[in-house]
């Protein structure tokens, strides 16, 4: 099996050397990645300019250095190595749970890959001020990986690590609504400049991702590419056809 990792922290980070050893135990890995720090790109790709990738090393590992986004490294390194059966993302410096996971870079990596028609995980673990010690995660890394290939029935699964997890649980995105404030500061050659913050506006609801991480739990989100909002299509079709 041939294992594709990728990241949005960039190829150094300690998370995907952490994520790609582990790989390491199911199929030939190869790493490819972001060269510098693409964290909340989202799934931003690369048109204006041409994209260029480097061989590089991390601990004796087979890595790619790119010259773009998450998305990008996706999409070249499934160009280069011909079928790639999964694709791994992370592991991530920072939750990706509620409607951070349309700011992720990490979650769509791997939703880069759905798009490819290959299967993926994104894992992302809390962020810490201290050296993650990625060695607590690895069994749950391990229970993960073994249950999205057994189960073979997933394109995409979302996949978030506490601080010290106590087993894993099935959940679905936590959508809180939140009240976006600015906060204006000085740089030192004193120019104003700005940094966004967020409140939300509603409770964490029971079996959300949310919920999962704040219970010690490793959250499990499959998520999938149509964002469609069915029942409200149903709706205005039906109130349509009823005039
Ligand atoms: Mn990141």
């Amino acid at each position: 099996m041939r294992i594709l990792v990728s990241n949005d922290d960039g190829v150094h980070s300690p998370g995907i050397l952490a994520l790609a050893r582990v790989a390491q135990d199911y199929g030939d890995v190869r790493v490819v990645a972001p060269d510098v720090e693409q964290s909340a790109m989202g799934h931003a790709i690369t048109v204006r300019r041409p994209l260029h990738y480097h061989r590089t090393r991390i601990d004796g590992l087979d890595a790619y250095r790119v010259d773009g986004t998450p998305a990008d490294a996706v999409a070249l390194g499934a160009h280069h190595w011909d079928k790639v059966d999964l694709v791994l993302s992370g592991i991530n410096l920072g939750l990706n749970i509620g409607h951070n996971i349309r700011h992720s870079g990490t979650v769509s990596a791997a939703m880069q890959a759905a798009f490819l028609s290959i299967p993926a995980i994104a894992f992302s673990g809390p962020s810490s001020d201290d050296p993650v010690d990625y060695g607590v995660f690895e069994p749950y890394l391990r229970q993960v990986i073994e249950l999205f290939l057994d189960l073979d029935d997933l394109p995409l699964l979302n996949v978030n690590f506490p601080l010290q997890p106590k087993g894993l649980r099935w959940t679905r995105q936590s959508v809180r609504h939140y009240d976006g404030y600015v906060i204006p500061g000085e740089d030192p050659m004193g120019r104003t400049h700005y940094w966004f913050g967020e409140e939300p506006r509603e409770q964490v609801e029971t079996g959300t991702d949310r919920w999962a991480i704040e219970h010690g739990y490793v959250s499990m989100t499959p998520l999938r590419l149509d964002v469609t909002d069915d029942q409200r299509l149903e709706r205005v079709l039906r109130t349509l056809q009823d005039r």
